[in-house]
């Protein structure tokens, strides 16, 4: 498979050099040249894998014999040993017409694992390979900087550099990065929000220089290879589903903020899963809700919420799906995202919007009624949402239609969000592994959230003899 950008001014590359490359060179996103169209036959085929089979179909289709299948298989496997539940993501049934889709059995309780894990062992086979250096750098709301720290901890020739918004992660996803006490690992605690952390990332990164001087790798969303891994549970949840005798339209609800695990709904889709309503659930950082029914795409002001994960303005994975909305025409997405940079917002016309609305539909969570939500369902099914899954939960209430049924993707474990659950007045008990952390000294610089003092850090330990 060759990948192109959305903005259609560098050459095509294949799969690793996709992954490598992270951003485009030309300042967009990497998408496949095609988008695999999957038959009835093959879809029946596949309901009966298991979650490591299917992921394995599903990747080979994107990779394209580019790692040999024996390859493939073995990180495959590697990749989801360590998870918990036997079933990788197990789907819940809460009542007749939801379901809860747990991707939080993974080492660092919160759906990233998936694709991380896979990204990490990946990036170890390539460097192996090759005898390339992978100097990872990216940016995180939290989870995303604790699974790939994990993913690639005390792996040889490769070091990690994640840089968090200083006092605006949960403690225990604090805790997940910074108690990890390996040489390769650089966590930078950064003044301001998230949305600046990803700016300067972004920036560093289009830097195209000082990216291949520092051998820098990106292990953010916009790496093709993490929508890739997401699909995989949409496909093996709806099998699930399907197995049971399900028979009626099977919608997704997915808590959404930089527009990963939506688009990877979206991609399986395209695919040719058929999927009914994909349900773009948002915290009060509704920017994407507002998208969805004016047609108005307009980052604004930085709201802290009770799911933190979800605090992002600017979605980075957006291009992608302008992408296909302008009907995979580059210079077009290259000319909104000219007039982003130069207006701050983009306005799509009717016929646009009526595609987008065809495609998703949204709601914005306000803060209060995430919490009720936790306690609503803690009380009625004893079930403990977290603040996350209780925003693409209560979309799910508001949007989702008679004789339909919802999986509501939970992207995270309630104790990685304790400070929310609390206001609930829900009391619950860590999982050992949690627990451990506490007692554990921590490791971070706290540094000022300009491109110079971040890139000051990053050149420094990355010059560091190994
Ligand atoms: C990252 C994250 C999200 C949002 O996922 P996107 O891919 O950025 O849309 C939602 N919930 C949790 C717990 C997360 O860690």
């Amino acid at each position: 498979m060759e990948y192109i950008s959305t903005r259609g001014k560098i050459d095509s590359v294949g799969f690793i050099d996709a992954i490598l490359m992270g951003l485009a060179d030309d300042g967009g996103l990497l998408v496949p040249r095609h988008i695999p169209a999957l038959s009835a036959d093959t879809l029946k085929k596949w309901e009966t894998l298991s979650y490591s089979e299917l992921a394995l179909e599903i990747f080979s289709l994107y990779i394209d014999g580019e790692i040999p299948r024996e390859d493939l298989k073995k990180l495959v496997d590697d990749s989801y040993a360590t998870f918990r539940d036997p079933e990788v993501t197990p789907v819940r049934r809460i009542n007749d017409r939801l379901h809860v889709l747990e991707l939080f059995h993974g080492p660092t309780f919160a759906f990233k694992d998936i694709a991380l894990q896979f990204l990490g062992n990946l990036y170890s086979y390539v460097s192996r390979k090759n005898n390339s250096i992978i100097h990872i750098l990216g940016a995180t709301s939290g989870d995303t900087g604790a699974s790939a720290i994990e993913g690639v901890r005390g792996k040889e020739g490769i070091r990690i550099c994640i840089l968090h918004p200083h006092q605006k992660v949960s403690k225990v996803q604090e805790l997940q990065m910074t108690t990890v006490d390996d040489a390769n690992v650089l966590n930078l605690s950064v003044h301001g929000t998230f949305d600046n952390c990803q700016r300067i990332i972004k920036e560093l990164f289009a830097d195209v220089s000082f990216k291949h001087k520092y051998h820098l790798r990106a292990i953010n969303s916009i790496n093709i290879a993490r929508i890739l891994a997401q699909t995989v549970y949409y496909f093996y949840a709806y099998f699930q589903l399907a197995r049971k005798g399900e028979t009626r339209t099977i919608n997704f609800s997915v808590p959404t903020g930089n527009f990963g695990d939506i688009f990877a709904g979206y991609l399986a889709k395209r695919m040719g899963l058929p999927i009914g309503k994909l349900i773009l659930a948002t915290n009060e950082n509704n920017i994407l809700e507002r998208f969805v029914k004016e047609g108005i795409y307009e980052p604004g002001e930085f709201r802290g919420t009770y799911s933190p994960s979800m605090d992002i303005q600017v979605a980075s994975n957006f291009e992608r799906y302008l992408y296909y909305l302008s009907g995979e025409d580059a210079s077009a997405v290259s000319g909104l995202m000219s007039g982003f940079k130069a207006e701050g917002k983009i306005v799509i016309p009717a016929d646009k919007l009526q595609q987008v609305q065809a495609d998703f539909v949204a709601y914005g969570v306000h803060n209060d009624e995430c919490l009720a939500t936790i306690g609503t369902y803690y009380d009625d099914t004893n079930y403990l949402l977290d603040p996350h899954t209780a925003c693409g939960v209560a979309a799910t209430d508001k949007l989702a239609g008679d004789g339909e049924v919802t999986v509501a993707l939970s992207t995270a474990h309630p104790a990685k969000f304790d400070e929310s659950i609390q206001l609930v007045g829900i009391t619950q008990t860590y999982p050992a592994q949690i627990e451990a952390l506490f007692d554990k000294p921590q490791h971070q610089t706290i540094v000022d959230g300009t491109n110079e003092a971040i890139a000051e850090q990053v050149v420094k330990f990355y010059e560091a003899e190994a």
